[in-house]
Parts: C-alpha cells; sequence; structure tokens
C-alpha cells in the first residue's frame, strides 16, 4: 500500500470510530413517533406493520402488502439503528422531521426503494 493510500485508509478509520457514536446519540435525541401523532394518525402509522388495519389501509393487504415496511420505503433515511432502552430498531424518515420511526413499521404513504 503506498504511504498515501495508507493515511487515507487510517483518517477513514478514525473517522468512522468517531463518528459512530455521534450517528447514534443523534438518533436516540430524536423523538419516537407517536401513535396517535395526527399525521401518524391519518396514515395509519404503526410500529408493528402486521398490526395495521388493511380494511381501512388496504394498500397493506395481500401478499404485496405482507412486503412493506419502513425499512424498505424510498421516504425511509438512514439505516436502522438500535435506541438503549427502546426495543427493535429505528429509522429516520421525510414524513417526520426529527423523529423516528419503526423499522418494521409502515404508513400509507409506502413507497418502493428504487431497486440498487
Ligand atoms: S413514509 Fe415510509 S418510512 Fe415513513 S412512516 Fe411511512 S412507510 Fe415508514
Amino acid at each position: 500500500m503506498k504511504r498515501r493510500n495508507f493515511i487515507l485508509s487510517c483518517i477513514a478509520g478514525v473517522g468512522s470510530i468517531a463518528l459512530a457514536p455521534l450517528k447514534s446519540w443523534a438518533l436516540e435525541k430524536k423523538e419516537i413517533v407517536a401513535l396517535d401523532d395526527t399525521t401518524a394518525k391519518a396514515l395509519g402509522y404503526a410500529h408493528d406493520a402486521t398490526k395495521v388495519d388493511i380494511v381501512k389501509f388496504p394498500k397493506r393487504a395481500g401478499e404485496a402488502g405482507k412486503t412493506q415496511f419502513c425499512n424498505n420505503c424510498s421516504f425511509a433515511q438512514g439505516e436502522p439503528q438500535v435506541i438503549e432502552g427502546k426495543e427493535g430498531k429505528w429509522m429516520g424518515c421525510t414524513l417526520f422531521p426529527n423523529k423516528v420511526v419503526a423499522e418494521k413499521g409502515w404508513c400509507n404513504t409506502w413507497t418502493a426503494k428504487p431497486a440498487k
């Protein structure tokens, strides 16, 4: 490995280690979307997508509906992360700024993430 590449890898490595707790801290500072939040209620948001009322929100019915979760929605932000003291993993969503949604959650705005 050339000296320049070695130095760059060291900087990148130290940077990721240093930023990891910061990223986690940022997520922990965010509030979990409340189920009685006006927007959440209007969109039928549930922390557990399997509990969505499919009569009211038929989009999540059927075999295709069963595959819809926040973690594969195009509005999700970042990778799901554990938040200390909270069960499951959580992630950002552009519909709920400064809040987090459950990776296994769902709402009626769900849109498939574009294939990579
Ligand atoms: S828009 Fe997508 S990521 Fe956000 S709550 Fe709805 S299903 Fe989850």
